[in-house]
């Protein structure tokens, strides 16, 4: 039985509060204080996990090491406190009713009607509890807001924990608004105390409330806020609006955060050392210098689409010390207009992952202009397939080199495989397959060539990242991708997958079969995206 102290997150009055960015900063400070954590989330939607949601839905698809598709937000715990999440980190309504319907038709519930409560609402506190070893704190965010219908199973789960476990072992967390009223020239708190009563209709009352603010909080509004909502007013605290998100951290501690949460649980509070995010936000707010990169993408109408690959490559000008300015492209653009108008000036250019026909001309024109005219070059994914089907065109002699993603063909260089080993383990997906199950997901790893740009940039001989992807690079055309330039510079273990490709005539052009964006971070960026932003670096004192 584990001792973990669990913390339960929810939100109220609006949505986007930054719940997510909230609970991954507060882990960032307990670990400061020594704890260790771990940190989950629920979500109330019907999929059984986001990995069939368009991302310009819901945001970008995280994927973890043991292939989990989960929501973003777990992108931000890694982000904040570099523990890798795992699939017991996300659950949502529909894998858990898929998961007790399942139960049910086995006949496990014995005869019982299956119900909300207890049915469901134990599914949920099985997966609260587990997968938990020696954790001090799991902070536990539940998604969407209170009062939505969806939510209330998860609130009546989390209501029965907090019951279950005591106040010693739990803590509620609420976090909610405070406009400012600009006509009255006030911060507003009726809408908190509403949102407060919420909960405690569903039976829960918060012991801490984060109110976020554009403008610190009154002395005398925390003292209201806490007796209409029956809060001590240490508890109520501003969370309020800052420069870059890696300040969060800094800006709660300041705030006394860490200390009222350690305090609730009587748990002594030293001064924790946060020099290390300190070191980010100075690095993020006093740049050196500055490039600006290309991003040929498709889900462009929401930059939560691409969370991770935004953050990665603030990071890679985090480890050079430019800022790193993001030019967003709807690649198909390119396929009506001309490139270079676009192009021209950029000191590097990205085209992402992705999927189906649509923009995809376009992508190649990209990675067409970047190859010709020697800008720095990141292919990920999806951009890593196209720079090959670019190059198989124009410079392997196969003019009609595609990727069957895009309906058959007699050339198709990229290709779907049907099975390969996963360490020792043969994997299969089928043709007909659900959308849903057919992906080879989560990490694998790769073989890098001495020699190589790569091997240098990782400085590695064998290297682990993540994969989310039903296609492959189709090795069958060797001879052709020889002739176009393409090394192949690193490859599944068994040599059978291709997983990074470069080229030998270029200063800086790499394609991955992986995402790489997923394991940068701010204390820590990705080799990649370090050397990618330094090659923009190099380009742009050329011109
Ligand atoms: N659509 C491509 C595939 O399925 C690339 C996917 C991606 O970029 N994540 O292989």
């Amino acid at each position: 039985m584990t001792t973990t102290r669990f913390i339960f997150v929810t939100g109220g009055v609006v949505s986007s509060l930054g719940k997510g960015l909230a609970a991954a900063a507060l882990g960032s400070l307990l670990q400061a204080h020594g704890y260790k954590v771990r940190l989950r989330k629920l979500d109330p939607y019907l999929n059984v996990d986001p990995g069939t949601m368009s991302p310009t839905q819901h945001g970008e698809v995280f994927v973890t090491d043991d292939g989990a598709e989960t929501d973003l937000d777990l992108g931000h715990y890694e982000r904040f406190t570099g523990v890798h999440a795992r699939q017991s980190d996300n659950v949502t309504t529909g894998r858990i009713y898929s998961n007790v319907i399942a139960k049910e038709r086995r006949g496990a519930y014995l005869g019982a009607t299956v119900q909300v409560i207890p049915h469901i609402t134990d599914a949920i506190k099985e997966f609260v509890l587990a997968d938990l070893t020696d954790e001090d704190f799991c902070l536990c965010e539940i998604g969407g807001t209170v009062g939505d219908i969806e939510g209330l199973p998860f609130l009546e789960a989390i209501r029965q924990l907090g019951n279950e476990l005591g106040k010693e072992r739990s803590m509620f967390l609420h976090l909610t608004l405070l406009p400012y009223i600009k006509t009255a020239g006030e911060l507003k708190t009726k809408p908190t105390q509403h949102s407060v009563k919420e909960l405690l209709s569903v039976g829960i009352q918060p012991d801490m409330l984060l109110c976020r603010t554009d403008r610190p909080i009154p002395e005398n509004e925390c003292r209201k806020i806490g007796l209409f909502c029956n809060i001590p007013q240490n508890r109520v605290l501003a969370a309020q609006d800052v420069d870059t998100i890696y300040r969060v951290p800094i800006n709660y501690h300041e705030q006394g955060f860490d200390r009222e949460v350690l305090r609730y649980f009587h748990l002594e509070a030293k001064e924790p050392n946060l020099a290390k995010w300190e070191e980010v936000v100075r690095r993020v707010m006093e740049p050196e210098g500055e490039v600006t990169i290309a991003i040929a993408g498709k889900y462009t109408s929401l930059l939560d689409s691409y969370k991770s690959l935004n953050e990665a490559l603030l990071h890679g000008g985090i480890a050079n010390k430019v800022r790193v300015n993001l030019k967003w492209i709807d690649s198909e653009v390119f396929e009506r207009e001309d490139v270079a108008q676009y192009l021209e000036g950029v000191n590097g250019i990205l085209v992402p992952g992705g999927f189906g026909e649509r923009g995809t001309e376009g992508k190649i024109k990209a990675a067409q202009f970047a190859r010709e005219n020697k800008i720095p070059y990141f292919g990920i994914c999806f951009g890593m397939q196209l720079a090959v089907i670019e190059a198989a065109r124009h410079l392997g002699g196969i003019p009609d080199a595609t990727s069957s993603e895009f309906g058959s063909s007699d050339h198709a260089v990229i290709g779907l495989m049907t099975e390969w080993l996963k360490g020792d383990q043969l994997e299969r997906r089928g043709k007909n397959g659900d959308l849903g199950g057919t992906m080879r997901l989560g990490g694998y790893p790769c073989k890098l060539q001495v020699g190589t740009k790569v091997h240098g940039i990782y400085d590695a001989d064998e290297i682990t990242e993540r994969h989310r992807h039903r296609y492959e690079v189709n090795l069958t055309y060797r001879d052709a991708f020889e002739k176009a330039g393409l090394v192949f510079a690193g490859l599944s273990p068994d040599g059978v997958l291709p997983e990074i490709v470069e080229r030998v005539d270029h200063p800086w052009f790499i394609g991955v079969q992986f995402h790489p964006e997923l394991k940068s971070k701010p204390f820590d960026p990705h080799p990649l995206f370090r050397s990618f932003i330094e090659a923009a670096k190099k380009q742009s004192l050329l011109v």
